[in-house]
């Protein structure tokens, strides 16, 4: 195994935290392609090249994704990443896996790539980092003779991804394993066959801590919440009073103001709550959601392509997430099809609704407009009474004046 000289990388090395230069060292001592990748990391530390060629087709018969073409440019001086394709595998949903399955994953990754992971991507594939265009199909025949199947890449559903929810954590307000594994089920040919404008990404978080970063990251964000108020046990509020301040840490850091404690009791205008979870994530035993839970349905996030990065936007305030998920299952497929029709190459869901309007997106989808889709006070001029609507106003009000139901 030739050996390089790498100082300037070796520098990422120092620190107490974890070191991702010497997983890679320790994964070339046995294998040519890892080894080939520290010397060529190094070479471009030193030039300030990049090096690598993005994309191109490479893949597995029968799937239009899953595999990243990459190519370093420099590949007679560095033969073990000429090609050094990424292989993105379909994650289980909460990221559960037993140790067998790992080894698994790592043994024959060891057998056909450079045995470098990265565990996970952004979108929340377990990715395999550079193997040969050679080595696909057999990688593909490997893993799916396992049950494993390749993840999503380019223009299509990206692979669903979603929090740990019920599996280990009491505050999702509901099954965000179901139904991440429902909709990787139902939309199989939506991920593998890649036929849309861009990428959409669905990420479902059980409650607003987010832990999937959902708000930020998926065109289409499902999080979870609760109607009704939130449930207090005031004799816990008081085991936390003689801890902590709850005024300065609570109190006054919830974000609508909606809260207040005089020492004795802890009251919450529940109207005003915008069910953050901050209080609840805080004090666990005093605080829990209301009884009635479901989720937020919001549209539209990413990091910026064409138009700047954009936060989810509410479309659903709130919706019920019972199996078979079939209200959201068509919300999903309603969805695509106006952004089929309305979007050109490369623009995704966002960046659509932004150019052509709230009002034209939620009218295609059958959503009503509701007060809870305005995003900034003013600004978002899409909800417009047409004439029979006044009509229907004004035959109310005769109604009610005649029945003496009429109040201002
Ligand atoms: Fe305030 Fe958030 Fe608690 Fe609601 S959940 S009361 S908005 S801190």
């Amino acid at each position: 195994m030739k050996k390089y000289n790498t100082p300037l990388i070796d520098q990422l090395e120092k620190g107490p935290w974890p070191s991702f230069v010497t997983e890679m060292k320790k994964a070339g001592k046995t294998n040519e392609m890892a080894n080939d990748a520290v010397g060529h990391l190094e070479k471009c530390y030193t030039t300030k090249m990049g090096y690598w060629k993005h994309g191109g087709i490479v893949g597995v018969l029968g799937y239009g994704g899953g595999v990243i073409g990459r190519y370093s440019e420099i590949g007679d001086e560095f033969p073990g990443v000429a090609h050094f394709h990424t292989v993105r595998l379909n994650q289980p949903s909460g990221f559960f896996y037993t140790s067998k399955a790992l080894r698994e994953i790592c043994d024959i990754w060891d057998k056909y790539g450079s045995g470098l992971t990265n565990v996970h991507g952004s979108t929340g594939d377990l990715v395999l980092l550079g193997t040969k265009t050679d080595a696909l199909e057999a990688i593909f025949a490997e893993y799916s003779s396992r049950g494993w199947d390749l993840g999503s890449s380019g223009s299509a559903l990206r692979t669903p991804s979603c929090c740990v929810g019920p599996g280990r954590c009491e505050w999702t307000m509901y099954d965000t394993l179901g139904l991440n594994y429902a909709l990787t089920q139902e939309f199989q040919d939506e991920m593998h066959r890649p036929t849309f404008s861009y990428k959409f990404k669905i990420k479902s978080s059980g409650c607003a801590c987010d832990c999937v970063a959902s708000i930020a990251r998926a065109d289409m964000s499902i999080i979870g919440t609760w109607k009704g108020d939130i449930q207090i046990d005031q004799n816990e509020v008081k085991n936390y009073a003689s801890k902590m301040n709850i005024n300065a840490e609570i109190i006054n850091m919830c974000p609508t103001q909606c809260m207040s404690y005089d020492g004795k009791e802890l009251k919450i205008n529940n109207a005003e709550c915008s069910r953050c979870m901050h209080c609840i994530a805080k004090m666990t035993k005093a605080l829990k959601p209301g009884k009635e839970r479901g989720a937020t349905i919001c549209i539209g996030s990413k990091a910026p392509i064409v138009v700047g990065s954009l936060l989810s936007w509410v479309i659903v305030p709130f919706i019920k997430i019972e199996e078979p998920y079939t209200e959201v299952k068509e919300l999903i497929r309603k969805i695509w099809d106006w952004w089929d029709e309305n979007a050109k190459p490369r623009e995704r869901i966002g960046e659509v609704i932004e150019m052509k309007g709230m009002r034209s997106f939620l009218e295609a989808i059958g959503v009503p407009p509701m007060p809870q889709q305005i995003k900034e006070p003013r600004k978002d001029p899409f909800m417009f009474y047409t004439e029979d609507d006044i009509a229907s106003y004004k035959a109310k009000e005769a109604e009610e004046k005649k029945t003496g139901k009429y109040k201002f």
